[in-house]
């Protein structure tokens, strides 16, 4: 039988309004805005429950195979769906091997199979070895071949051995294969000049490294400056589609606007984190408020949300990069782990503040689902609720504030900035293909998820 779901504030991409979603088979057959349902439907009445499309989470690190004690697809997927999101890209790094050769692809379908609550698919990765040579630039085309719909790379050490970053003269070298290839090219953008410079001079002084303002001061925001500006010098010269991951700091929003405006294949992403919390606010050894690029100031902050109420910033990420507890001790910035798991909290802790900001629904699915979708080549079946699109989407009630407890994470442990704070809007319930796979914090039909690059 053709199911029905209805709710008085549909996110359509023509505006938000009455309507109803005829399913069959997990596919959208038909969206009435006005008129009586046909005969013979089951319907579901979410009354002012917000329905919005599905969510995609471009940035999320699930680390399986090889670090599945530090997170994996049964664990990360399942926090997914608790957090609206139907499809999550993994990131190639952090699992064993890395995800930059094909036989590493296979290796990790091999893994998710059977494990995953939401669809997903992978980045690949682009490394470099030693002076010279790109290390697996022949691998490229070949995983292009095999689905990953983009390549992830670094330009300073990521924090943990294996996906080992580029220098700007070996990215260079890249170049001209990812213009011919024509997959984005997500960068994390910062320098390791300056952050070494500016690491050293604080050991020298003997810097105390319990202090929030130590570690910042260690990741300056010259750092993604000086990158962002040689990575828009490289897209001018060889025009390869450019995603800058996680912008950190609204500096440079100028830049990253004339580049555009210039007609460069550039697109911005920031994260959660970046949006919802500020320096000033981090308490001295509160190591799960670690992440790279930093947090910064709030006036920065206030940047950044009008980079992404200019259009500047495209969308938002969760950067969802979790590990064991042992991993992030309070104390020492330096020591711990460097990342923060979000991928249940993101969306409403982005809305809780997005909505104080005056932003409307419309731009939240902008920013987690329209946007993401393209990033990743999921137009056609993601980013809108319309005819013959997969039945992927969230039930959100935009008003009902909750607070975030252990037992509302549900990735593998329990770590975050936001225990204990009270968000406004709430996931009531998470659809795959017409299935509910998160519902009024309840899950079903684990492995109901695809891998969509094959
Ligand atoms: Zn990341």
């Amino acid at each position: 039988m053709a199911q029905a779901f209805r709710s008085n504030r549909v996110v359509l991409p023509e505006g938000t309004r009455p309507a109803t979603l005829l399913v069959q088979d997990g596919l959208i057959t038909r969206v009435l805005t006005t008129g009586a349902l046909p005969p013979d439907v089951a319907l579901t009445d979410f009354g002012d429950h917000a329905i919005l499309p599905g969510l995609t989470d471009v940035h999320t690190h699930i680390n399986q195979p090889g670090r599945t004690e530090w997170e994996g697809f049964e664990t990360a997927t399942r926090a997914a769906a608790a957090g609206g999101f139907t499809t999550v890209v993994d990131m190639p790094l952090n699992c064993l091997p890395e995800t930059i050769t094909v036989d590493a692809l296979e290796q990790k379908r091999i893994a998710a199979r059977g494990l995953t609550y939401i669809d997903w698919l992978p980045w690949g990765g682009l490394v470099g070895p030693g002076e010279d040579e790109t290390a697996n630039l022949e691998h490229l085309e070949p995983m292009v071949e095999a689905g990953v719909p983009g390549f992830k790379c670094f330009l300073l050490y990521p924090g943990c051995e294996g996906l080992s970053h580029l220098s700007l003269a070996q990215l260079r070298r890249a170049a001209p294969t990812l213009a011919r290839l024509g997959k984005p090219l997500l960068v994390h953008a910062e320098l390791e000049g300056p952050v070494m410079e500016a690491s050293k001079a604080l050991y020298a002084h003997h810097a105390d490294w319990t202090k929030y303002a130590t570690y910042l001061a260690s990741r300056p925001d010259e750092a993604e400056l000086a990158a962002i500006r040689a990575l828009i010098d490289l897209v001018r010269e060889f025009r390869f589609p450019l995603h800058i991951v996680h912008l950190a700091t609204a500096q440079a929003v100028p830049m990253l606007a004339a580049a555009r405006a210039e007609g460069l294949p550039i697109t911005v992403e920031t994260c959660t984190h970046y949006l919802a919390i500020s320096a000033e606010q981090i308490p001295d050894g509160a190591t799960q408020f670690k992440c790279a690029p930093p947090i910064r100031s709030k006036n920065n902050q206030d940047g950044l949300w009008q980079a992404l109420r200019d259009g500047v910033i495209d969308l938002v990420s969760t950067d969802h990069s979790p590990c064991p507890p042992e991993m992030k001790p309070s104390g020492a910035f330096d020591k711990a782990w460097g990342g923060i798991a979000s991928l249940s909290t993101a969306v409403p802790v982005t809305w809780t503040e997005a909505q104080r900001r005056g932003f409307t629904l419309e731009d939240l699915v902008r920013w987690f689902s329209i946007a993401p979708a393209k990033l990743a080549g999921l137009t056609k079946s993601h980013g809108q609720l319309a005819f013959a699109r997969p039945a992927n989407f969230v039930v959100f009630a935009p008003e009902k504030h909750w607070t975030v407890t252990a037992d509302r994470l549900h990735y593998r442990h329990a770590i975050s900035p936001y225990l204990g704070r009270t968000l406004t809007g709430e996931v009531v319930a998470t659809y795959l293909h017409g299935e509910a796979v998160y519902s009024a914090g309840g899950f079903a039909m684990l492995a109901n998820g695809r891998d969509l690059s094959v």
